[in-house]
């Protein structure tokens, strides 16, 4: 699922390629993606229009038109994608959302599970999801991030990082990657992580999400992610084999021996 370092991705993407050029149509084989406006308000919207700015909020994208106050918004889903192409170019199936430029190109937004969400909004919070959207993790400071960890002790932390309403962008890959950063077992529940871990956590977060952006997902063997569908080893000790398991509803990938409660860390390490 694209996560804040993949929209932050699509974001230079679009911003390379779709500032700035006159909109001359719009085609969607998909209208249940489009959520508060019907298709023909939304083409009439665009057409003859251009996109000046976008930015980026949670796992949205915000895209801001010019002359109008409304926006166009985006979100990924499960598998959506963003790609700029001459307008000749073979369709994919999986094509939902077509922007056509005077230019000979064209925008197209895939969408492979139809889970892809479109919206055209004046404030981008009457969309639910981004006005009980928690803060920014790039941004937040410790004090502020350790103020709602205090609001959910009894919550799981993998849980606790997924929910949209406490932090933003993070989702179930980067959740894992930030946990194996900061050697904190998965399972446990926040009331449990001491103030020493906490901080190694609050590091973890922007330190994995800002390397994921400037390394553009080329990710090196340091990284759980290149493991976790590969070899299954982990990236600090290859003898340590990674475990996959349901954890707040969702496939985790972890390493038993480098996550485990600091005293059993003492323990293989002694052994290893
Ligand atoms: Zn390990």
């Amino acid at each position: 699922m694209p996560e804040l370092p993949d929209v932050e991705s699509f974001k230079t993407y679009f911003k390379k390629t779709s500032l700035n050029k006159v909109i001359i149509d719009v085609q969607c084989s998909c209208k249940d993606l489009i959520r508060n406006i019907n298709f023909k308000d939304l083409k009439s919207k665009l057409v003859g229009r251009r996109f000046i700015d976008i930015n980026r909020r949670g796992k949205f994208l915000i895209c801001e038109i010019k002359n109008i106050p409304e926006k166009l918004i985006l979100h990924f889903g499960m598998t959506g994608n963003l790609h700029y192409v001459k307008q000749n170019t073979k369709k994919d199936r999986f094509t939902r959302l077509v922007i056509k430029f005077e230019n000979g190109y064209e925008l197209r937004l895939f969408s492979i599970r139809k889970l892809a969400k479109i919206y055209l909004v004046e404030d981008p919070e009457e969309v639910k999801l981004i006005r009980e959207m928690g803060p920014e993790p790039l941004t937040i400071s410790e004090k502020d991030f350790f103020k709602i960890l205090d609001r959910h002790q009894r919550k799981n932390i993998k849980a606790f990082l997924l929910d949209q309403r406490n932090i933003a962008g993070i989702g179930n890959v980067y959740s894992d990657e930030i946990l194996f950063k900061a050697k904190i077992d998965p399972h446990k529940s926040i009331e449990t992580i001491g103030l020493k871990q906490r901080k190694k956590l609050f590091k973890s977060m922007k330190m994995v999400l800002e390397e994921a952006i400037d390394c553009n997902m080329y990710f090196d063997s340091s990284w759980l992610i290149v493991h976790r569908n590969t070899d299954m080893k982990c990236p600090r000790n290859e003898n340590h084999k990674l475990k996959r398991e349901i954890i707040a509803g969702r496939s985790c990938y972890f390493c038993p021996i480098c996550q485990a409660n600091n005293s059993c860390i003492n323990r293989y390490e002694d052994a290893s």
